[in-house]
């Protein structure tokens, strides 16, 4: 049987069709006729069937320590509320929620909080996403509504990419880019991005910036679009406000496009290509994203470029509009109920008036007054002690928060935390005074919003294991429990979905663009078979509306968009005598966030197995690293530990680390560790993205690869990182002491001496331990960085004995194949085959594809097969030519 529901990753929302045999998903494709990825789908997405398997999910709920009935939980949840209530009021109370929720989960939770329990202190993970956007589309719309539709990237001429790199955190609407460009190659591509990212590939032209300085650049443009002739005056006249203050800011902040060039660090050539394409393209699409919004500046940031959309009336037209892509699956769902902390619902604020609506809606008895703690403020209040109790939903903001400390004191600190989590390993979960399980994709059912506004269903397709729940109903059951039954009898999320989409219509006058009261009377059967559908959807537009402001009309008071006067601010982390490095994080192609999900599929680790430091090659060798060695940051904060990638895509001085390991799945591979939560005074959202750092070798004494069946009793210590395979899990090791005995070593750390080893001249051993005939572990140890082949290994643990001769092969370390990096995920297409093929003349991504399958499944790699492919031919012209 199929069923079609949607991804649970980024913010495209792709359709997803899921084939379902047994109570399992056994597969799945793209829907062909969803509007956001029209049946494709990147390698996230296409491997979400690897990930439902029920071992790691947290099964029953646990109230200090002890398994309990769920009314045993519920009952020790609300008596835990109840008791902060009396003894210290309604701001002893918060929520920190995720863009994973479903709107319907969100919509209880904000309702419960902001409407009963009379505290407005419910903040998300959004706030490290999106937050920005959110307060840049409110200065400028008078809403937080994104103006354009995928659709633009078909019928833009001129896209733009600012802090983006779609190829790996967008797939899906990078190959629609690709797609666009390849059927119309006068489109142009531009680049804003520190670094050379796979998103490159496709660049006419790559404006590798200064980190931070993007209102610098924006203002410099609008300036010359002034100073051009180029603006839409009439538009301006007619639609807007504010634009002599902002472009007389502009001017004084960058007078001309030589000061733009200093402060950017941009070529004066590169930058007037630029300004000349923006100048004279009239579809031009802004596709903006975190390199953007994690800043402290991010509002400005997200304004300036917008500055440039309003002064050419590029603003909801075919082709032209500034875009926001969200991060997170659900995150725009988050906004529409009201989610943040500074919002109350529906896109309403916290005016008396809103609050007077919102409570007669709701028939709320104790309604917040004013907006509540930002994320980083309420793990703040958190550790003063003004909170007591915290319930975390669907979130591990032990990693993904900055100022790693900051948030382990806590939730240490924390009279009560309840975490609301579907897997059984998570950083913070190990903080919960009470563990409620919750059920997650595959098993959830409810509505998502993407990044073009569209609400599609996600649907429970299967059980919930164990005794997981939905968090709708968990937190019904709560509300219950002290005493809101009337405002919380909900059976079904088709239900709760009805009431929100009834509160976005309630006394709205057209002044609240978030208007879906037109879906307020689904059936449930409606409700299941609802179609992809884009806001706003009432009486104006039933169907839904593609574009928002096209009619010049904008939400706020006078209906005219503003203007924001904006000045180009530093990065509060610049980099210092002590810490020379400036720092900048981000996702990679194939994990998801803190690896909760994506950290169940083996697959997903070929591409980047292990933390990871890319360093500029001048770096490298002024600090005398290699590729494959271990590079050290540190700062007054913490240390990462990461594998050394030396890559001239970094600016020199400046080094990226990926922002998903924790815990679970590394000793020293937080990227938080280092980030000190310096926030966006607009927005709250943190400056992730800049970080000031020490760079330096790890003094590693030894090196190891370690495989074993079952890693639950392991005690490491040192660098180690965690990679899933097929049939056992492997370890890449390293310490700084070399150990007096190997056998105690093994002993202490692997809770068994190796029943047979051998051992080199050169320092080099291996050993293999055993579980009565069952392969039990093998350990490799070298002076070096290891990089011997796992699979053959990893096939051993799946037989029940080995035979003499895997035994002896097991122990001879010289046959171990080396290990090289997957560049094409779905068909595991090493980047030694695709060398060897361009060497045997494949010189073409067609031939490629041909030979090897690369890149012919989700696609998601053939930015990086075009990029090796240019560098293997330039090299192989090179060689020819030297000869
Ligand atoms: S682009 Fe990939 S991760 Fe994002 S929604 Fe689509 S399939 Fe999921």
């Amino acid at each position: 049987m199929k069923q079609n529901t949607t991804c649970p990753y980024c913010g495209v929302g792709c359709g997803v069709t899921a084939e379902l045999s047994d109570q399992r998903i056994i597969a799945v494709s793209g829907d062909s006729q969803h509007p956001a990825n029209f049946g494709r789908l990147c390698i996230k997405g296409s491997t979400l069937h690897e990930t439902t398997q029920t071992e790691q999910r947290l099964l029953l709920p646990r109230v200090d320590g002890q398994n309990v009935h769920w009314s045993d939980a519920i009952e020790a949840v609300a008596s835990r509320i109840r008791q902060s209530l009396d003894a210290h009021g309604p701001g002893s109370i918060a929520m920190y929620l995720s863009g994973q929720l479903l709107t319907e989960d969100y919509y209880v939770a904000n309702k419960l909080m902001k409407g009963f329990l009379g505290s407005s202190h419910v903040d998300t993970n959004s706030r490290l996403c999106m937050a920005s956007t959110v307060a840049g589309h409110k200065r400028a719309f008078g809403s937080d509504s994104v103006p354009g539709c995928y659709e633009d990237i078909e019928l833009a001429d001129l896209i733009i990419l600012v802090g983006s790199n779609a190829a790996w955190n967008h797939p899906i609407l990078f190959q629609r880019i690709q797609a666009a460009k390849t059927q119309r190659p006068q489109v142009k591509v531009v680049v804003i991005d520190p670094r050379a990212t796979a998103t490159c590939e496709l660049a006419d032209l790559h404006l590798a910036l200064k980190p931070g300085s993007d209102v610098a650049l924006f203002n410099a443009l609008l300036v010359h679009l002034a100073h051009s002739d180029a603006l839409d005056q009439s538009y301006i006249d007619q639609h807007t406000e504010g634009f002599e203050r902002a472009i007389e800011a502009a001017r004084q902040d960058i007078p001309d496009i030589q000061t733009a060039a200093r402060l950017t660090d941009i070529p004066l050539a590169d930058l007037t290509i630029f300004f000349d394409w923006f100048t004279n393209t009239p579809r031009t699409l802004t596709l903006f994203s975190q390199g953007v919004n994690q800043s402290s500046s991010g509002t400005d940031k997200v304004n300036s470029l917008m500055n440039c959309h309003l002064a050419t009336g590029r603003i909801g037209k075919p082709g032209s509009s500034p875009f926001s892509l969200t991060g997170q699956p659900n995150a725009m769902g988050g906004r529409e109920v009201g989610g943040l902390a500074n919002q109350l619902a529906a896109h309403m604020e916290f005016s008396p008036e809103a609050i007077n609506r919102v409570q007669n809606f709701w028939n709320a008895p104790n309604m917040a007054q004013q907006p509540g703690h930002k994320a980083l403020d309420l793990f703040q209040a958190i550790d003063r002690g003004e909170i007591k109790v915290l319930w975390i939903m669907a979130t591990n903001p032990l990693v993904s928060l900055p100022n790693t400390a900051l948030i382990r004191r806590a939730l240490k600190r924390c009279d009560c935390v309840i975490v609301s989590e579907a897997m059984s390993e998570t950083d913070t979960l190990t903080f919960a005074d009470i563990q409620l399980p919750s059920s997650t994709w595959g098993e959830k059912n409810g509505t998502v919003t993407n990044s073009e506004r569209r609400i599609s269903r996600q649907k429970g397709l299967i059980k919930a294991p164990g005794e997981a729940r939905h968090d709708w109903e968990i937190i019904c059951d709560v509300a219950k429990a002290l005493g809101f039954e009337e405002g919380f009898n909900f059976s079904h999320p088709a239900q709760i979905f009805a009431e929100h989409a009834a509160l976005s219509g309630f006394e709205n006058d057209g002044q609240r663009s978030f208007d879906i009261s037109g879906l307020s009377h689904l059936s449930q059967q409606e409700y299941d078979q609802l179609q992809p559908v884009q806001w706003p959807i009432n009486q104006h537009f039933p169907y839904g509306r593609k574009r928002l402001f096209d009619d010049g009309q904008f939400s706020t008071p006078s209906g005219k968009a503003q203007f924001i006067a904006t000045q180009t601010n530093t990065p509060k982390a610049l980099p210092s005598a002590q810490w020379p490095y400036q720092l900048n994080t981000g996702r990679i192609r194939d994990q998801w966030h803190t690896m909760t999900r994506t950290g169940r599929a083996a697959r997903l680790f070929n591409h980047r197995a292990e933390p990871f430091v890319d360093l500029h090659p001048e770096d490298a060798k002024y600090h005398n690293l290699r590729d494959q060695d271990l590079a050290e940051l540190s700062n007054h904060q913490g240390r990462y530990i990461g594998r050394v990638r030396i890559s001239a895509a970094q600016r020199q001085g400046e080094v990226f680390i990926p922002m998903h390991w924790n815990q679970q799945f590394s000793g020293d591979g937080y990227c938080n560790a280092l980030l000190e939560g310096f926030c966006d005074p607009v927005s709250g959202q943190p400056e992730s993205k800049q970080g000031a750092v020490a760079l330096s070798a790890y003094p590693a004494q030894w090196h190891a690869q370690l495989l074993i069946k079952d890693d639950t009793e392991l005690r490491l210590r040192g660098y180690w990182s965690k990679i899933p395979m097929r049939h056992s899990t492997q370890f890449l090791l390293a310490d700084t002491e070399l150990p007096r005995s190997w056998m105690e070593w093994c002993r202490q750390h692997l809770g068994q001496a190796p029943d047979s080893w051998v051992q080199s001249s050169a320092g080099d051993m291996r050993a293999v331990a055993f579980d009565q005939d069952r392969l039990r572990w093998v350990l490799l140890i070298s002076l070096n960085p290891i990089q011997s082949d796992p699979a053959p290994m990893d096939m051993l643990f799946s037989k029940r004995t080995l035979t003499p001769t895997q035994r002896t092969r097991l122990l001879n370390a010289q046959q171990g194949a080396q290990a090289t990096q997957i560049i094409c995920s779905c068909h595991q297409v090493t980047e030694a085959s695709i060398k060897a093929a361009i060497e045997k003349g494949c010189h073409t991504l067609d031939s490629l594809k041909e030979k090897l399958a690369c890149g012919t499944g989700c696609g998601s790699c053939i930015p990086e097969l075009s990029s090796l492919l240019a560098e293997e031919i330039a090299t192989l012209t090179i060689e020819e030519q030297s000869v």
